[in-house]
């Protein structure tokens, strides 16, 4: 009787052993893998597919609509103020190849929300087509109802002066009475963008500009900067815009922006 009992103590021992091993090696490999994300989930958001990891959420809006669309109405040109400004406005037109800049808008846009989401980030859209009828101030809540951490907003220039060529940003200033406390990031955002953009597609830049006239701006609750791409009344810009490899390099040169801008702020924290 005493050797079966051992025998039966021994079995189960072995049993509880065999049980235990594969499991404290899952543990720690789980343990290893998560640690692992946490160290390369960063704050890039970029490289790795897991599913868990923190991802950054770029809102893109490309400018204005189709011109089909009724965008007369108005709404107020910030939260409280009684001046009241246009839903969304036409936008200007190629000079040269006629091509609508609610069009190019939304094609650089687009090309951008695929190169943003190669690299790992989530993409929120204002529009997809030509024909939302969306305004500035829904596109702003829009970013931010939608989780973004920054709000892009993709246009192209025009001017009667067709000499006048070039990308430009348009951020808050530290005085706009709405958004005054985003000027600061806005500004830093959009240094990294216009930066990396000129740099990658070969257009002139600019500078920064302050604007507090802009509706889209002002009813924003995320660091916001409005890209200005160049000007379609510009031969050189309009036909280099309308260009399909000249595009990609656009798309590139803005995403290379935001990586900027989210590794600096990383470096900040
Ligand atoms: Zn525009």
């Amino acid at each position: 009787m005493p050797g079966k009992r051992t025998c039966f103590c021994l079995a189960a021992l072995l049993t509880a052993i065999c049980a235990a091993v594969p499991a404290m090696a899952q543990e720690s490999e789980a343990q290893e893998e998560s640690e692992l994300q946490t160290d390369t989930a960063a704050w890039t958001g970029a490289e790795s597919e897991s599913e868990t990891e923190p991802k950054f959420v770029v809102a893109i809006d490309p400018g204005h609509q189709g011109s089909n669309v009724d965008m007369s109405g108005t709404e107020p040109l910030g939260p409280g103020s009684s001046e009241m400004k246009a839903k969304a406005a036409t936008g200007t037109q190629g000079r040269f190849t006629g091509v609508p800049e609610y069009e190019l808008d939304l094609t650089i846009s687009l090309l951008l929300r695929d190169e943003l989401e190669e690299r790992g980030y989530e993409v929120v859209m204002t529009r997809e087509d030509n024909d939302t009828a969306i305004s500035n101030v829904e596109r702003a809540q829009l970013a931010y109802e939608q989780g973004g951490d920054i709000f892009l907003r993709i246009h192209a220039n025009g001017l009667d002066d067709a000499s006048v060529s070039g990308a430009l940003a348009m951020v808050p200033s530290p005085q706009n009475p709405y958004v005054g406390s985003l000027a600061e990031e806005s500004y830093a955002l959009a240094d990294c963008v216009l930066n990396a953009y000129c740099e990658k597609a070969g257009f002139e830049s600019r500078g920064v500009q302050y604007y507090d006239d802009m509706t889209g701006i002002n009813w924003s609750k995320l660091p916001v900067m409005i890209l200005e791409m160049g000007f379609m009344t510009n031969e050189s810009d309009d036909l280099r815009m309308a260009d399909p490899n000249v595009q990609t390099l656009m798309a590139e040169g803005i995403a290379d922006g935001v990586d900027a801008y989210f590794l600096q702020r990383g470096k900040m924290e």
